[in-house]
């Protein structure tokens, strides 16, 4: 099992041994009054980390999180992260995202659509050490791609990889043998894993820049 990063813990919430960050609850999740379940059955980053796939996170991170809906995943990732840039193309989430960041002043909204980074590029800082990636939506791979150019040589890219936003009629280890194919334009994987025990026919990827 790898470790988890610091600010991420295990901790016993209402009786059992939950993962954990510590920041004001955002989608009614339990609370030991300081720490706040991060639940992986809603969150696909949580289930990389729940399932101990080698992410790299260390805790301190910059990181661009695309597909950011309503903050459910990304008001974690700005618990033990640094700067957290937050992009979310849909204005009704936005909403709810603008209030999870209100308390965290790391945490940055944008809503922009993750397909044209150049319309971000200006207040993204360059070299991030971390990309996220849950958009769910056809084109994947090619919104990894495109965003490769935020992070650093040595950065990271975590994609959560839905198979039937591609292609509902095609069978996941296809979808996910061409996602692959596409990612190896601009990325080598790292390490992978199927989500399934948490979020079905999803793959969790880690790669880095080539
Ligand atoms: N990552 C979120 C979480 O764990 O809390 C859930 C994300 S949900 C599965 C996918 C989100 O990606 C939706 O809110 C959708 O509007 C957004 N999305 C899809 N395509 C996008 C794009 N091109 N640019 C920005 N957001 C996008």
């Amino acid at each position: 099992m790898s470790d988890l990063p610091d600010g991420v813990t295990r901790r016993d919430v209402e009786g059992r041994e939950r993962l954990c960050t510590r920041g004001r609850p955002v989608y009614g999740e339990p609370t030991d009054g300081d720490w706040r379940v991060w639940d992986a059955s809603r969150s696909k980053l949580g289930a990389m980390l729940e399932l101990g796939m080698e992410t790299g996170l260390t805790g301190g991170e910059s990181v661009l999180y695309l597909g950011a809906a309503n903050g459910t995943t990304v008001s974690h990732v700005a618990d033990f992260a640094g700067p957290t840039y937050a992009v979310e193309f849909a204005a009704r989430p936005v909403r709810d995202l603008l209030e999870a960041a209100e308390p965290r002043s790391n945490l940055f909204p944008l809503l922009k659509d993750a397909r044209k980074p150049a319309t971000y590029a200006h207040v993204v800082e360059a070299n991030l050490d971390v990309v996220v990636q849950d958009v769910a939506t056809r084109g994947q791979a090619s919104v990894a791609n495109r965003n490769a150019r935020f992070l650093a040589e040595d950065g990271r890219l975590l994609l959560a990889v839905k198979a039937r936003s591609e292609d509902v009629a095609e069978r996941p280890e296809e979808v996910f043998d061409e996602v692959r194919s596409e990612l190896e334009e601009r990325y080598e994987i790292l390490a992978e894993s199927r989500l399934d025990r948490f979020h079905t026919d999803h793959l969790g990827i880690v790669a880095r820049p080539r």
